[in-house]
């Protein structure tokens, strides 16, 4: 039963930012004893926002808008997960699949190489064997190998953060990398974990995946990949959220957001909510349309100079089982990586980030283009007749993670404001991390303290 003295808090959007801000309002205000009451606004009937899954009409399938990875360094999520008791819907995966295909017809060759990403230079227990799978790749060459692992050793000892004004590219030629190491190896792995290319990413933003993750030790370079739609791994949030006091509302999208107020749009009308805080988890491009009086605040006028990057995810269907590995990244390739959604490997997943040259091809087109390229990959597919393809194109997938947006990402709060202010959340507020599940958790977690401290101090 709602206590009706207790302060309300109001989380405007139910991705995985406004899940972990209102979870942990709610848990916050049980172990702190302040009584609060949070309500959990969303527009759509489901949870999740960019990291969720929909019934495909075509198929009657449920599927995700795209493959969601996670890492082992990704502990906010994870512990995300765990209260949401769905922790076991992640599997792990210690190694990876990284095809290089050369050549054409007869004469093509495919080199396959298993890596246990986590180390390159083998320091620390328990590494020799990925610093071992890393030196017998038989993708990169050995100059290759040596110059990625003297630069390796660099990020192990560097501050990321003396590195925002530059692009990633700028430090790659700054630790004299060869084209192969980049285009094989650099390249890869920046897209697929900061959905920008090495030309335009920040330095800091990428160094940062490599120092907490890929190189980051065993357990945080772990790759964790659903093995159920995403939704289902909220089922349980709209309890846990009752049963701390909280509630959500579905099917209302706002309209207008100030400090103390949220105007929604529903059926036949509007609604006024009156709230003591409230936090904006929406994406940026939906926060500075609905929040009002953002003329006032620095935080917006950055937003205005901020762009999105798009990502593809391609689900096929095909007659037979075309991969016989769980996933693969494919080197020097359009699509960076291919998943396998079923045991037999009939049905598959296609990512490419960075995907702004797909943006305007059609069904058909994309269609062609992966093939060729799990064809090139995994020559045995080549047989196999094409069954079904639905390829989901998210043209405002993550922000651009360029220099500029690194160094005018906004706070909760504007710094040095007098007057009250609506605390914003979202993967693209300052946390350091490139737009990951694990950023919107973290950017959550960030925004029900800051107004939880602002609750304690009215
Ligand atoms: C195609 C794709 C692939 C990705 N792959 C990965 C990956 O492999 N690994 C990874 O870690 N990250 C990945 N990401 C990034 C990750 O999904 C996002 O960074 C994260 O989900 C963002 O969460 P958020 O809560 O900040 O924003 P959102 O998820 O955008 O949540 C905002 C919520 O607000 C709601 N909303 C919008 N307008 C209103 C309104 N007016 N009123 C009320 N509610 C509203 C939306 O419906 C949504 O539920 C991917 C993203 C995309 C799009």
């Amino acid at each position: 039963m709602s206590d009706p003295a207790a302060q309300h808090v109001i989380v405007v959007g139910a991705g995985l930012a406004g899940l972990a801000c209102a979870l942990r309002m709610g848990e916050l205000s049980r172990h702190r004893k302040l009584r609060l009451r949070v309500t959990l606004l969303e527009a759509r009937r489901r949870l999740g926002g960019r990291a969720t899954s929909f019934l495909d009409q075509q198929s009657g399938e449920e599927i995700d808008n795209c493959q969601h990875v996670t890492m082992g360094c990704c502990s906010a999520y994870l512990d995300l997960l765990r209260e949401l008791d769905s922790l076991r819907h992640i599997e792990w995966f210690d190694e990876q699949y990284w095809m290089l295909s050369q050549g054409e017809g007869r004469s093509r060759r495919v080199r396959r190489s298993v890596i246990r990403p986590g180390a390159i230079l083998g320091v620390g227990p328990g590494l020799v064997s990925h610093a071992t799978s890393f030196v017998r790749a038989s993708f990169l060459s050995l100059p290759s190998k040596l110059a990625i692992g003297q630069a390796a050793l660099a990020i192990s000892t560097c501050d990321r953060t003396e590195h925002r004004d530059h692009t990633f590219i700028d430090w790659l030629a700054s630790q004299s990398q060869p084209h192969e190491a980049i285009e094989r190896f650099w390249r890869p792995i920046v897209v697929s974990a900061c959905n920008l290319d090495p030309e335009r990413v920040c330095a800091a933003t990428a160094l940062h995946v490599f120092q907490d993750g890929v190189f980051g030790g065993a357990n945080a370079a772990r790759i964790g990949i659903p093995n159920a739609p995403l939704a289902r791994l909220y089922e349980h949030a709209e309890s846990l959220l009752a049963s701390r006091g909280g509630q959500l509302l579905l099917g209302e999208a706002a309209e207008e957001i100030t400090p103390t107020r949220v105007v929604t749009r529903i059926a036949g009308g509007t609604r006024v909510h009156n709230a003591d805080v409230v936090v904006c988890a929406l994406p940026f491009e939906k926060a500075r349309r609905v929040v009002a009086q953002r003329t006032n605040d620095p935080r917006f006028a950055a937003m205005d100079t901020f762009n999105h990057s798009p990502i593809l995810g391609v689900h096929l269907r095909f007659d037979r089982p075309v991969l016989d590995v769980p996933h693969a990244v494919l080197v020097e390739r359009d699509t960076q990586w291919l998943f396998r959604k079923d045991r037999e490997g009939r049905q598959i997943h296609a990512v490419i980030s960075a995907a702004d040259a797909w943006m305007d091809l059609s069904e058909d087109q994309i269609a062609t283009k992966v093939c060729e390229d799990l064809h090139a990959c995994f020559p045995a597919s080549t047989t196999a007749r094409l069954e079904h393809i639905r390829a989901v194109k998210e043209r405002f997938a993550t922000f651009a993670a360029t220099p500029a947006f690194e160094r005018s990402r906004p706070g909760p709060l504007a710094e040095d404001a007098t007057s009250p202010q609506v605390i914003l959340a979202g993967d693209y507020t300052a946390t350091d991390w490139p737009a990951t599940m694990e950023g919107a958790t973290r950017s959550g977690r960030i925004a029900a303290d800051t107004a939880f401290n602002m609750l304690q101090r009215s």
